[in-house]
């Protein structure tokens, strides 16, 4: 009796997923009543670039962890750096975060919001002993601070009267010394193993015009300082960030308890950031590559940004599927990016219509077919969806195939066309091709063939051939130019180069954009709102803002198949 109790519930336990790390925390501070059980997340990018996938995964954690526990997330910008920032960065981000599906309601904040109060703060630290004014060179403070094994050397300044610091504070903020002259450090332990504690730098002196406060300022707050004061302004209760900063926690805590005098606090926690194979993500490289036109601009569909990605067809949905799959890691680990195109894949092999498209173009002329007689096949969208009906499909005497569809000589394994072989037109005819023309290169340039009326799909003949080509009426196609996306690197780790001399730009896919002229179904123009489609046999493609009325241009977002995961193996 007890053995079969014990039984059902670890059957009732493997059926619930087990929660992450994060998850048990969260939970494990809610039943605790820490902060009054409040879930309060933040995403705080820096507005210094475009977001890529690595951050739609803190966003989906973020906002992800907070919906989960009846919590609320910020949009914070960190825009602690004048120099890099930019208020075109600043709109994107905004924009990219709701396509993603995230709401942040009325909570958008700025660090440079909190200039005045982690001002005031700072003053409190000189006060309390526990901040002075360096004078000293940045290359003498590296200097003495010295080696992790060694405890470093105290700064002649370190122990200042406190109202010199006071004094000194005011005139940098005023505007009286020049760049790098002189810096505010915290006082906290020069021998501490750890160097982020040797008397970090709170503040600097960068007489540049900020985004959003102007000239007002001409010191700014270091990261370190100014993350950890806005997570306690906000009431953020889990501050989560990427490994990188695991080291930094001890300084994080130190410097909330220089102000905190109530029971709550913010908590940093560290997950492993995600690393993609075939894709760079570190913002100065994609920076590198829009800036010296490796790529055309931040919404390339080969760049591994939000906007790229939705641009190449990507949609929210697999996105966040994608997040959720891979889950969080304590440990940094590279995560394939197959199983990014595995996830937009699945997506779109619901939701997307089926269309006919050739990409490259061999003629069909069916001599035994009325000159001007044209059917209207009536065809599925979707094999995945009834409710999308049907679409129709002018069938005529001339039609276009894919140029690989023949061979003059082919083997006996290959299904499609060849001289004397037959083939099924999907949704039409059985043809059998019983004669080719050739150009003076050789290249074949027309088929002849002859088709079967009794086979006409859907009237029940029963002959059945070992082929189906998708195909396209050559005077109702529609011509379009298609862009070919392949993986922008050709190196699983693009970092890696046979020698010093190069860098992450000589792994670059010579191949990854072709550009073709394709012969598209007309039914496509009638869609063309649903923008996202599968062409048969080919990939899912979607309608590029470059279209226009007469010509649509598309692109590829991702193949039907994994033909890198074939390469490997070979
Ligand atoms: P980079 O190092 O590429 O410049 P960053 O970390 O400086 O990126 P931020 O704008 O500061 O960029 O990042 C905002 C948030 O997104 C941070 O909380 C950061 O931890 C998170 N993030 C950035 N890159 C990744 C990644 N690859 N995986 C997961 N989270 C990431
Ligand atoms: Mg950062």
């Amino acid at each position: 009796m007890e053995h079969n109790e014990k039984k059902i519930g670890d059957l009732n336990k493997e059926e619930t997923k087990s929660l992450n790390f994060l998850e048990a925390i969260v939970e494990e501070d809610i039943k605790n009543g820490k902060n009054g059980g409040r879930v309060h997340t933040r995403f705080p990018p820096e507005p210094n670039g475009y977001l890529h996938i690595g951050h739609a995964k803190s966003i989906c954690l973020n906002f992800g962890l907070a919906d989960n526990y009846n919590g609320m997330t910020n949009l914070r910008f960190d825009d602690t750096n004048p120099t890099k920032e930019e208020e075109e960065y600043v709109q994107s981000i905004m924009e990219d975060v709701r396509w993603l599906g995230f709401d942040w309601e009325d909570r958008l904040y700025y660090a440079s919001d909190y200039f005045d109060q982690l001002y005031v703060w700072a003053v409190k630290l000189i006060k309390d002993g526990k901040a002075y004014v360096e004078e000293q060179s940045s290359e003498a403070i590296s200097e003495q601070r010295g080696v992790p094994t060694r405890p470093g050397i105290e700064s002649m300044f370190r122990n200042r009267p406190i109202e010199e610091s006071l004094d000194l504070f005011e005139r940098m903020r005023s505007g009286e010394f020049p760049d790098g002259s002189k810096v505010l450090r915290a006082k906290i332990d020069m021998s501490s193993p750890n160097m982020h504690m040797r008397d970090p730098v709170m503040y600097r002196i960068l007489h540049a015009t900020h985004h959003r406060t102007g000239d007002k300022w001409c010191i700014y707050p270091m990261y370190d300082y100014a993350h950890g004061q806005s997570d306690y302004i906000e009431g953020i209760t889990h501050s989560i960030c990427t490994l990188e900063f695991e080291i930094h926690r001890p300084l994080y805590d130190w410097f909330l308890d220089q102000i905190i005098d109530t029971d709550y606090r913010p908590r940093q926690i560290e997950f492993a950031r995600l690393n993609l194979s075939y894709t760079v993500m570190s913002k100065r490289k994609l920076l590198e590559l829009v800036k010296e036109d490796y790529v055309n601009g931040w919404d390339d569909p080969r760049m591994p940004t939000i906007s790229g990605l939705r641009r190449r067809g990507y949609t929210p949905e697999s996105i966040r599927n994608f997040a959720d799959r891979i889950g969080v890691a304590k440990r940094d680990n590279i995560i394939d990016v197959g199983l990014l195109e595995f996830s937009i894949r699945e997506h779109l092999n619901k939701i997307t219509p089926r269309v006919f498209a050739v990409l490259n173009p061999l003629k069909v002329i069916i001599t035994n077919y009325p000159e001007d007689k044209i059917e209207e096949l009536e065809l599925e969208v979707s094999p995945e969806d009834e409710s999308m009906g049907t679409r129709k499909v002018p069938f005529s005497r001339e039609l276009y195939i894919e140029h690989d569809d023949f061979m003059e000589d082919p083997p006996r394994k290959f299904f499609r066309l060849g001289p004397g072989r037959e083939v099924r037109l999907k949704g039409g005819y059985i043809i059998k091709c019983e004669d080719y023309k050739k150009d003076e290169s050789g290249k074949v340039t027309e088929l002849y063939c002859t088709y079967d009326p009794e086979t006409k799909s859907g009237s029940g003949s029963t002959r059945k051939v070992k082929g189906t080509l998708h195909w396209v009426s050559v005077k109702h196609a529609v011509d379009a130019e298609v862009r070919l996306y392949d993986r922008l690197f050709i190196n699983e780790n693009p970092d890696e180069v046979d020698d010093e001399s190069k860098d992450f730009k000589s792994n670059l896919n010579p191949d990854s954009l072709k550009i073709v002229t394709g012969k598209i179904e007309p039914a496509v123009m009638e869609m063309r709102e649903l923008e996202k489609f599968q062409f048969q046999r080919l990939g899912y493609f979607c309608i590029d803002k470059d279209s226009t009325d007469e010509r649509p241009v598309f692109n590829r977002t991702v193949t039907l198949r994994d033909s890198w995961a074939k390469k490997n193996k070979r």
